[in-house]
């Protein structure tokens, strides 16, 4: 049994699913499959705007978003069903007409609880698409909505997950048809990617490229042999593409390096996707849907190609903040726990930290509303002086790596090395502004 992987990029037209129909096809005769899809295209992002307008009253801007959505995913379907009776169709006005229904009536108070509502349309109606287009194709399958496999608790946008819970209901619903000698076709189940539901019935998320981990967790509950990601690219790359042109396939990497290589940012696969496929030793790859053909990347336990090749990761947008105690003591280990204890509450991540005799400074994502809060809170027992528009390069295996090129003559705020992994620290390309502590002008909110 194997899991497959579609993403928004992958459904997000006509001929994207006709080539997704055709690359489940060739699997026919493999053995079972279970295919997780997202939403199509950047229908995502979409609904996170109306769900926004929803949410603010912005009722005219709130309708043509949803109008153009609704209008994407009708073309899609026309471009694929010729016959404009198809059952399809009703169920889609079906699915776009509770949303509608919703929106219509007042928002609760409750964004994140709206937000799993409305955004979850997106990975409904993409399934409905798919799984029509499949049967039409003869390859008969199952549809099975997510919010009833993926049992979570109601933390809305980033449910966790009850992996007890989950476990047995996937076994329950899905086993018993994966047994079920099919006269020809392989047993076929589809389900929606990023979604999940409280055991009342609440629709839940995961978090934004969640879908990847709804494929681990099938995996898992499953046993699959495998799990594919299909995507645009060939593969898992040593950088991104959009800003190293000259990237290289990483052919095999260990669990180890993949969690490693998403812990310091690396977003080709979310971070939560390794863990339970490490635990039962599944091998994920990384494949690309236009050449299904080709081996793309396999993540498994082998370690030997790991330190093959470097690999780089940039991260924008990011604070460097030095923090000192307001008497010039030393940093010792009470006020880092205050500091640290600061930073859990607020909820920010610290992605690189060093301390001197007499500061302690860290280097995190900017973020509109935590930011602020952070500093507010540090001032109230420190010293802050902080610079914003920082780039933090985080490079694995960097032993024959020139620096030069990925720094550009920017000044190297900070450094730090293990032997590993090489982290800077510079300034983004734009000016950079130096708030004194005491300053009035905050970081912009
Ligand atoms: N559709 C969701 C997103 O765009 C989940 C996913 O694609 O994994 O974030
Ligand atoms: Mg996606």
């Amino acid at each position: 049994m194997r899991v497959f992987k579609f993403g928004g990029a992958s459904v997000k037209d006509p001929a994207s699913v006709q080539n997704v129909a055709r690359i489940i096809r060739n699997q026919c005769g493999n053995g079972p499959l279970v295919v997780v899809i997202s939403a199509m295209g950047k229908t995502t992002n979409a609904l996170e705007k109306l769900c926004a307008c929803f949410m603010e009253g912005q009722r005219d801007g709130m309708f043509r978003i949803f109008e153009e959505i609704k209008v994407r995913h009708f073309d899609i379907a026309r471009g694929l069903f010729s016959d404009t009776d198809d059952a399809v169709f009703k169920v889609l006005e079906q699915s776009f007409y509770q949303l509608f229904y919703y929106i219509s009536e007042a928002p609760g108070s409750n964004y994140d609880y709206e937000y799993d509502r409305i955004v979850s349309t997106g990975e409904i109606v993409s399934t409905q698409i798919v799984s029509h287009y499949l049967r039409k194709q003869g390859l008969v399958n199952r549809l099975y909505p997510a919010q009833k496999l993926i049992i979570t608790d109601a933390h809305f946008r980033d449910a966790q997950l009850d992996w007890i819970l989950t476990e047995r209901a996937i076994k329950e619903q899905i086993l018993p048809f994966l047994q079920e000698k099919n006269s020809g076709n392989l047993p076929l189940v589809l389900t929606q990617g990023f979604l999940g539901g409280t055991p009342q019935g609440f629709t839940t998320t995961l978090g934004r490229e969640g879908s990847d981990f709804t494929a681990a967790i099938l995996a898992y509950a499953l046993n699959a042999t495998e799990i594919v990601i299909w995507k645009d690219v060939p593969g898992l790359l040593n950088a991104d593409p959009k800003i190293i042109p000259q990237t290289h396939l990483l052919k095999n990497i260990s669990y180890q390096e993949a969690i490693e290589l998403a812990y310091y940012g690396a977003t080709v696969i979310h971070p939560k996707t390794i863990k339970p496929l490490l635990s039962k030793n599944i091998p994920l790859k990384v494949k690309s849907f236009f050449y299904p053909g080709e081996p793309g990347s396999v993540i498994n336990d082998n370690a030997s190609h790991d330190k093959e090749i470097p690999s780089y990761i940039f991260k924008f947008n990011q604070v460097l903040a030095s923090i000192f105690p307001k008497d010039f003591s030393f940093i010792a280990e009470q006020k880092m726990a205050r500091i640290f204890a600061d930073f859990a509450k607020l909820g920010v991540k610290i992605n690189l930290m060093q301390n001197s005799a007499i500061s302690f400074s860290v280097c995190f994502d900017r973020d509109k509303t935590k930011t602020p809060a952070l500093l507010r809170q540090l001032k109230k027992n420190f010293n802050v002086k902080y610079n914003e528009d920082m780039e933090l390069i985080t490079i694995r295996h960097y032993e024959n790596v020139s620096i030069d090129s990925l720094v550009r003559g920017r000044e190297v705020m900070m450094e730090q090395k293990s032997r590993t992994t090489l982290q800077l620290v510079v300034k983004q390309a734009e000016a950079l502004v130096m708030h004194a502590q005491d300053s009035e002008s905050g970081p912009s909110a």
